[in-house]
């Protein structure tokens, strides 16, 4: 039993040459042939001596080991139905049948057994090899006795037999698993790469360096190329060529190198014509034995359309259908980012609730459509009225919520408002009907009226609400500063428009005097007695004036009253120098440039009967930016009158020292922030020194404002300032208080 294994396993190797097959005629040239190839494949066989070879029974090793092949040995007529000669026992495991059974029987041939479809191939191939004197190796079905089919493979040759005939030797084994896994692997293959190939999805192999190694169809039609070997040649550097945003390559190989795949891995990606597509794509990456990367394997799916559509159901989610404006959903999101915003660079944030004053007039009396009409158009007009940064959004019904934020000042933002409120109120057409609608609006801000979205916009609509109960057409914020701020501006104005002919307004006169102490002139300077605000400062009222077109008639009573109480300084022989005693007036940035303003200065000069010489306009630097001509023109108009030109708060501006060489003026007045803590000397007295050299080289006069103690008045005198101005002087005095300051002058 042993020996018997022993040999049976030295024959599975041996199996494989063709030596065993090729079975010589002659049986001493078997035997010699068996015996040595066996010596050298029994490695655990007992050695023997070489003087003991001739005891061993050849025949009988040459009967077990033939007996025991897993296959049949087999000798054959070369006829036509293969009669076997000598089958060996391998035959029964084989075919079913015995040796005896087969052996020289025409009704069992080799012929019969094989498949009838085999048949034909096998012996042409069979009688080739014979022909050819070669060796031969077909594979064919073989059917057994119990009518079960196996894949054979048989191997063999034609030899000439004892008797001198042709005949066939060979060996017969059964490969029946090979065949099927080798079918089944190339089955497998072929289902596979129809896969590939017909796959409605993309599909590709790129290499970690960005190249395709593969792509199939689907890949090449999504891509638009017309063919797969179109995109692997052209598409050579895929992070390039391929994404939008060239990091999302990296942004890939990261999270396969990371998580060993990807999965919807979304991106935009250009087309072959330049077009754009979004794909999701899942791939991994397939490494060799030892771990390195291989290349990285995937399928493509473009999701184009489920973008849009995505895009399209967030669109409806955040957007109001009527009037495609951010709902409150959005509203919700723009007002925490512009918080948020605000709360980082300390800005502020204006929430206004709008509300349309006759909506429901109009839905009632016209119809949903004519409302529908009117809710579109008022979305377009609140829209236009707006910065694009600016959020508008329908809240419900007939209320719009905008945000405001980022203007450079509160009254910007009020400005804002008007113009919203004055949109509205345009004529609508709708249906042949010219409406009118106003809308009331309600502002909170932030951080004022509220640190969260609900608190701001309750307070808001508070304010709203607030405002619909004060008539059509208002607005009101929650702030009561600003309310209070608000409604005092508005009623300072009405209040400034019975000032001017309800004799409030009256003239004081600030004198200027020489290093000396010596009176030179006096700074006419208005006041404004309110019976309802007390004594309005004119830094309150003279920017209103001037923005309501009331500065006009302001100045006009200033210039009157001042050129009138100049002349009447000499007249009355007030002090030695009144004759040559100055009056200055300020001029308005809005008058200076008024063609009618010569004219009118001249008029109100011949009616007082002050010399054109002893009245001074001053006017502020900002004036002299802009357009040089006409400023320059504007000046020469006033100087051609005679009167002299002074620019006020002189170093406030932004006007360049240089530039003033170019203006024919005649007075500079250093503002009173230079000249509060120039006494301290050093950097202080560093801008008034400028000026007051600049001002020497151009020949103008220096004029010192807000002096307030001796010690200015001493160091500016040093440097050669020539005018002084200011409480240590005096305050601005009323006319009486002017005459009996000269005639003090005088005694
Ligand atoms: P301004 O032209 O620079 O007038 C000087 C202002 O400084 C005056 O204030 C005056 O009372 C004040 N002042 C004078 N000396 C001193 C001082 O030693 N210390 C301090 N702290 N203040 C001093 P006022 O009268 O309130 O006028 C303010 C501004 O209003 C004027 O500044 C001028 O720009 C404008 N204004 C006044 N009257 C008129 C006018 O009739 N027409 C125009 N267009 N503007 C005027
Ligand atoms: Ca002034
Ligand atoms: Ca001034």
């Amino acid at each position: 039993m042993a020996t018997e294994l022993r040999l049976q396993r030295a024959e599975d190797m041996h199996n494989d040459s063709d030596e065993t097959a090729a079975a010589p005629g002659k049986a001493g040239r078997l035997r010699t042939r068996a015996l040595s190839g066996l010596g050298s494949l029994l490695p655990f066989a007992r050695p023997l001596p070489p003087a003991d070879w001739g005891q061993i029974d050849c025949a009988r090793v040459l009967k077990v080991l033939v007996r025991n092949l897993d296959g049949m040995v087999f000798r054959c007529a070369l006829d036509a139905e293969w009669t076997l000669h000598f089958a060996s026992e391998g035959c029964h495991a084989l075919t079913g049948y015995w040796p005896e059974e087969l052996e020289g029987s025409h009704a069992i041939s080799l012929e019969r057994m094989t498949h009838p479809d085999d048949r034909a191939p096998t012996r042409q191939a069979i009688m080739a090899a014979v022909a050819g004197g070669s060796r031969y190796r077909v594979e064919y079905r073989l059917r057994g006795k119990d009518g079960s089919e196996k894949w054979v493979l048989e191997r063999g040759a034609g030899v000439i037999d004892e008797r001198g005939e042709r005949v066939l030797e060979g060996f017969i084994e059964d490969v029946t698993e090979q065949v099927r896994g080798q079918r089944q692997l190339a089955e497998t293959e072929l289902r596979y790469r129809s896969i590939f190939e017909n796959s409605v999805v993309g599909m590709f192999q790129t290499t970690a360096d960005g190249h395709y190694l593969a792509a199939n169809r689907a890949l090449a039609q999504l891509y638009g190329y017309e063919t797969p070997a179109n995109l692997v040649a052209s598409l050579r550097d895929i992070a390039a060529r391929l994404y939008v945003d060239p990091g999302r390559r990296d942004e890939f190989a990261r999270l396969i190198s990371e998580r060993g795949r990807v999965i919807d891995f979304e991106s935009e990606v250009y087309r072959a014509d330049g077009s754009r597509i979004w794909i999701a794509e899942s791939a991994h990456a397939v490494h060799d034995g030892a771990g390195a990367l291989l290349y990285y394997e995937g399928t493509v799916e473009d999701i184009s359309e489920r973008r849009q559509y995505q895009a399209r159901l967030e669109h409806q989610a955040t957007h109001d259908p009527l009037t495609g404006l951010p709902n409150r959903n959005l509203l919700q999101d723009r007002l925490s980012q512009a918080v948020a915003l605000a709360r980082r660079s300390g800005g502020r944030v204006m929430v206004a609730f709008v509300d349309l004053d006759n909506f429901k007039f109009v839905n009632d009396s016209l119809g949903h459509a004519a409302g529908d009409t009117l809710l579109v158009e008022s979305a377009r007009r609140l829209r236009a009225s707006l910065r694009g940064i600016d959020t508008v959004a329908r809240y419900g019904g007939d209320e719009f919520v905008l945000i405001l934020s980022d203007h450079a000042s509160l009254n910007h933002a009020v400005n804002a408002l008007e113009r919203v409120k004055q949109a509205i109120a345009k004529p609508v057409l709708i249906d042949g009907h010219e409406l009118r609608v106003d809308c009331s609006i309600g502002v909170s801000l932030y951080p004022e009226d509220g640190a969260d979205l609900d608190t701001l916009l309750r307070h808001a609509d508070i304010a709203m609400h607030h405002a619909k109960e004060q008539g059509k057409g208002q607005f009101q914020f929650f702030t009561d500063v600003l309310n209070t701020a608000a409604h005092e501006r508005l009623a300072l104005e009405s209040s400034l428009r019975r000032a001017i002919d309800g004799g409030e307004l009256s003239v004081v006169y600030q004198p200027k005097v020489d290093p000396y102490g010596t009176p030179c002139g006096f700074e006419a300077l208005v006041r404004w007695e309110s019976p309802e605000f007390g004594s309005v400062s004119p830094v309150r009222f003279i920017p209103l004036a001037e923005e309501t077109g009331m500065i006009l008639p302001i100045t006009d009573f200033v210039l009157r009253n001042a050129c009138r109480e100049a002349a009447s300084w000499s007249a009355r022989g007030l002090c030695a120098e009144a004759g040559r005693l100055n009056v200055a007036v300020n001029l308005s940035a809005r008058l200076f440039k008024d063609p009618q303003l010569p004219a009118q200065i001249a008029a109100v000069l011949a009616e007082s009967g002050l010399p054109a010489q002893r009245l001074e306009l001053e006017i502020t630097e900002s004036l002299l930016i802009g357009d040089v001509e006409q400023t320059v023109a504007a000046l020469e108009a006033l100087k051609a009158l005679g009167v002299r030109i002074a620019i006020d708060d002189f170093g406030t501006g932004y006007s360049s020292l240089a530039y003033l060489k170019r203006f024919p003026v005649d007075i500079l007045k250093i503002d009173r922030c230079f000249v509060m803590e120039c006494e301290r000397g050093g950097e202080d007295m560093a801008i008034p020194r400028a000026i007051i050299s600049l001002g020497h080289s151009l020949r103008m006069c220096i004029v010192a404002e807000g002096v307030e103690n001796p010690a200015q008045m001493a160091v500016l005198a040093a440097h050669g300032c020539q005018e002084f101005q200011g409480y240590l002087i005096a305050r601005p005095l009323t006319p009486e208080g002017v005459a009996a300051f000269l005639q003090g002058e005088r005694r």
